[in-house]
């Protein structure tokens, strides 16, 4: 008789567990408590317009291609993609610029910006590539149950050209002296993560895989993915149950015995969970099984959560690219109103992306799509309409001034979506988007482990896991954590 999983949640993760799993010959049911899958990444279809809900960066296309190969696919055998070009704008103070995909010409860009940065680029992309080459294709593989993993040759040689213990903001400036280019190279770990100064610098894999890998876009938007994922899991054999809302994990002698939801109860041999590992732990299991205490995860430096605003316009924008950085303020206060004092932001940066300007079917004809993102620290309260109406005006009366163009009077349908939506539609720990910041003491064996430490029939997965947040990570995660599953539970 086939090994019976339940997977909690079909977000990235789950959907990744749930059919490494039932590729290993398990029959795996994924519940899940809302009318879809995808988690962060839902769609919202609204009033003719199609939104992503979170992810619109698709960065390392290699890892998605990795992905359906395993199951004997081609990622072409769901979506096809475009790569970006230009990758995307940022606005300075002083004006646009666009940052191109081709690295002949991003180096001609460095070096106008500062003499002899093209060939430090070139130096600083080699070691990023080394990192990217070790990092994705072996660390993040990792499980992080036990230091010894680390005992790879590869990994133990290269240890210093990992820089795992020189920060980001070291390495970015010890490479380049011009603001704007060191702001360029720190913005991907900015906006998922933590400080520069506090974010080791392996991640300069991420420049590795913004220049190098591109930014793409796969057809018809990042929901593509998760409709991708959640046919192959079907393809698979995995039953998916939408609308169910799990209430409980009942344990016994340390064994998950069953899992109980607003409906039913389910019985299995191992339980995945693939919703935000806190709520897990603090909202499902009796505290005598919970691996972490409340100090604990009080402790934890939380990546950004943001405010959302999904916005249709009756008419097309003028001179607007993809992605769009606003980096018309300056970039200081507002780091410390996310990383330190934790306050609501006096005057953000803000990122907006506008698919339609790639893809006609996202909005009706001669219309625009809008996602604009506020990166603000997790935990915050009192996300009032009042208040997302305050910064929605702010932001958009800036993007107006700057792009030379009237929006407010083109919305004709506007969503918003704050830190208690992501509280009440994903149960997420203190409203975060991404989950737990890159920072030294929250990498690999320093993250909550993939497997309670106190139930022994119970993994969890996702972007507060290992290894890290972000699309491609919990693509990884899931296939961590079912690897895992089939080394202690069998196939
Ligand atoms: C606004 C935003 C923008 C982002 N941009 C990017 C980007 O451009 N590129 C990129 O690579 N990454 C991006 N990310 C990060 C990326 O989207 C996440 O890291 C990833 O989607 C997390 O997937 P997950 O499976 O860990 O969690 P989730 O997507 O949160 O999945 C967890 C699932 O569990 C379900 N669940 C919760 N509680 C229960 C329960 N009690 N019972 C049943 N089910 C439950 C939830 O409904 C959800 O479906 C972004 C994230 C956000 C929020």
């Amino acid at each position: 008789m086939k090994k019976k999983a339940i997977v909690i949640g079909s977000g990235f993760a789950g959907l990744s567990a749930a059919s490494f799993l039932a590729k290993a010959g398990w029959l795996v049911t994924v519940l899940e408590k809302n009318a879809s899958p995808g988690g962060r990444a839902r769609q919202l279809k609204e009033a003719g317009y199609t939104f992503d809900m979170g992810p619109s960066w698709y960065w390392m296309p290699d890892v998605f291609d990795r992905y359906f190969q395993q199951f004997g696919k081609v990622t072409a055998d769901y979506y096809s993609l475009t790569r970006l070009t230009p990758s995307y704008r940022i606005y300075w103070p002083d004006g646009p610029m666009d940052i191109p995909s081709d690295l002949q010409q991003l180096k001609l860009l460095f070096e106008n910006i500062e003499p002899g940065a093209a060939l430090q680029l070139e130096k600083f992309l080699e070691e990023a590539a080394y990192k990217y080459k070790v990092g994705i294709q072996k660390l993040v593989f990792k499980p992080g149950q036990s230091l010894t993993e680390f005992l790879d040759w590869q990994v133990i040689k290269g240890v210093f050209k990992l820089d795992v213990f020189t920060s980001m903001k070291t390495h970015v400036h010890k490479y380049f002296k011009a603001a704007k280019i060191r702001q360029i190279l720190e913005f991907p770990v900015l906006f998922l993560g933590a400080l520069p100064e506090n974010t080791p610098a392996l991640y300069s894999l991420m420049n590795y895989a913004d220049i190098v890998g591109g930014t793409w876009y796969p057809e018809k938007g990042m929901f593509s993915i998760v409709d991708a994922m959640h046919k192959l899991a079907v393809e698979l054999g995995v039953t998916f149950l939408f609308n169910e809302n799990v209430k409980a994990i009942t344990v016994e002698n340390n064994i998950a015995q069953k899992v109980t939801t607003t409906t039913k109860e389910w019985q299995a041999d191992v339980v995945i969970g693939g919703a935000d590992y806190h709520f897990i732990e603090s909202a499902l299991l009796p505290a005598s099984h919970q691996s972490y205490s409340a100090a604990y995860w009080d402790k934890r430096v939380m990546a950004p959560s943001c405010i959302l605003y999904y916005v249709g316009l009756n008419k097309k924008l003028k001179n607007i690219l993809h992605h769009s950085l606003f980096f018309d303020v300056p970039f200081e206060p507002h780091a410390t109103e996310i990383y330190t004092t934790k306050d609501w932001p006096k005057n953000p940066l803000f990122y907006v992306s506008t698919p339609s300007v790639t893809d006609d079917t996202v909005a009706p004809g001669g219309c625009e799509n809008l996602f604009l993102l506020i990166p603000v620290a997790a935990g915050l309260s009192g996300d009032t309409e009042a208040l997302r109406d305050f910064y929605f005006d702010k932001i958009i009366t800036r993007m107006e001034k700057i792009t030379g163009q009237e929006i407010k009077s083109a919305v004709v349908y506007k969503k918003s979506f704050a830190h208690s939506d992501f509280v009440s539609a994903y149960n997420s720990f203190k409203g975060n988007a991404y989950g737990l910041a890159n920072t030294l003491m929250q990498t690999a064996v320093l993250k909550p482990s993939c497997r309670s430490k106190k139930v022994n029939n119970l993994f969890y997965t996702g972007q507060l896991t290992v290894p890290g947040p972000g699309v491609p990570p919990s693509l990884i995660s899931g296939e961590v954590v079912a690897n895992e599953v089939v080394k202690h539970f069998g196939s």
